[in-house]
Parts: structure tokens; C-alpha cells; sequence
């Protein structure tokens, strides 16, 4: 918990089993607070790895629900002060939401930033991918995991990004991401969910697709290390 001006940001952390050796993950939701889906995902998979120590035990998960608290409570995308804070980080913000969540990302240093939205001009999930390369490998077969939910936004052009298959390799400046002083890139996915469809698919969908990127990220490390 943090609490700065009056405004308190939920942490919840889910330790690996041996101290310090997991694969450190931080799960980001409600940065726009109008987008519950994100932050019902990032609840209900906070309950799942609590209870999935075996399973995960070679995780570290941070989840933190509600990044935009004051926005969350008026149901409104920008913050109290009217500021949009997914387009306020590295940049010298004054947000106490943005200045604690950069201390996070900087003491913590993530191996996978995931940022969970939703958006209501597209017509299926998609995402945006940067960081370290493997980042696309994560969320392709992620986005195949949510089609059980919600079709895949097959417009190939989403926000005025070209998209390939729901995959976006660009981005907006300022966007909650690792620190630019991170050496060893970390892996940062967004992954968006259609906010016009039932927002219980909507959550299913997000929650099928983050258990999914955590999966293929330990089997890509399995490979790795027996290269
Ligand atoms: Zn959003």
C-alpha cells in the first residue's frame, strides 16, 4: 500500500517459492479508470496465484488493481487532476499515482510489465508489445488463449497503429513501462479487451490471456536455458 495526497494504490505481491528466484512479473490495472475490466482481471488473478503455490512457485507476482483510483471511483479514463497517466511516465510527471508507481518499476525491476485496458472503438482484443523481443512471443498465443472469450480485432489499423493479427509494434510516449535506466529490457505487453463487449467476457478474456503469457514465458525460459 501507498499512500500519497490522500490517494492509496493496492500492491498486492505474491511471493515465489524460494526467495528472490521467481520470474517477477507486476500485473497493472485501472490506470484509466474507466476500463473495470482490467481491474477486475487483475483481482481475480490475484486470487488465483494465491492460491496456485505449487503451480506458480517459480513466479513472483506483483498485481496492482488500481492504478488510477480516483478516476476508478468517477468511473472517469484521467485521473483527479484531469491527466490521462498512461502518457505521464519517464517524463518528469508530478502525479503522486505515476511518482509511486515509477518507484515501483525502478526498485523492482520486472522481468514483464503487463498493462491491462480496454477500448471502446475496437471490435475484438489486441495489444501493443515493446521491450525485450520476446514480448510478441508472449502475446500472440495469448490473444489465441482470449478467442475462447472475444474474437481477435482483426482491423489492421487500430488507433492509428498498423496491427497484424491484433498486435501492435508501436506506441504512445509516456505509457507505463520499465525504467529507461533498466539495462536488461523488460518484456511489456498491453493487452486491451473490447469495452463494448459483456464485461464478464471481457475479465475472462483478460484473465485467460495473462495466465497464458506467464505460461509460454517460463517454457521460453525452459528453451533458453537448454540452448
Ligand atoms: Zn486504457
Amino acid at each position: 500500500m501507498a499512500s500519497d495526497e490522500g490517494i492509496t494504490l493496492q500492491k498486492i505481491v505474491r511471493k515465489p517459492q524460494k526467495a528472490g528466484q521467481g520470474y517477477k512479473f507486476g500485473v497493472f490495472g485501472g490506470i484509466h479508470g474507466d476500463e473495470p475490466a482490467g481491474v477486475l482481471a487483475a483481482l481475480e488473478l490475484s486470487r488465483w496465484a494465491a492460491e496456485m503455490l505449487e503451480e506458480l512457485s517459480d513466479f513472483e507476482l506483483h498485481f496492482f488493481p488500481v492504478c488510477n483510483p480516483t478516476g476508478y471511483r468517477r468511473g472517469t479514463r484521467y485521473n483527479q487532476n484531469g491527466l490521462d497517466l498512461n502518457r505521464e511516465f519517464w517524463s518528469g510527471s508530478s502525479q503522486p499515482e505515476v511518482l509511486y508507481l515509477e518507484r515501483e518499476l525502478t526498485a523492482e525491476r520486472y522481468d514483464g510489465i503487463i498493462a491491462l485496458h480496454s477500448d471502446d472503438e475496437c471490435d475484438g482484443c489486441y495489444g501493443f508489445v515493446s521491450g525485450a523481443v520476446l514480448s510478441e512471443h508472449l502475446l500472440r498465443p495469448a490473444l489465441a488463449a482470449a478467442r475462447e472469450h472475444l474474437p481477435c480485432c482483426p482491423q489492421e489499423i487500430i488507433d492509428g497503429f498498423s496491427a497484424d493479427q491484433g498486435i501492435i509494434r508501436e506506441g504512445y510516449a509516456g505509457i507505463l513501462s520499465g525504467p529507461p535506466s533498466q539495462r536488461e529490457r523488460p518484456l511489456e505487453i498491453v493487452f486491451e479487451t473490447p469495452a463494448l463487449a459483456p464485461l464478464a467476457q471481457q475479465v475472462e478474456a483478460t484473465v485467460a490471456a495473462v495466465k497464458r503469457m506467464l505460461n509460454e514465458y517460463r517454457q521460453l525460459q525452459a528453451y533458453a536455458a537448454n540452448l
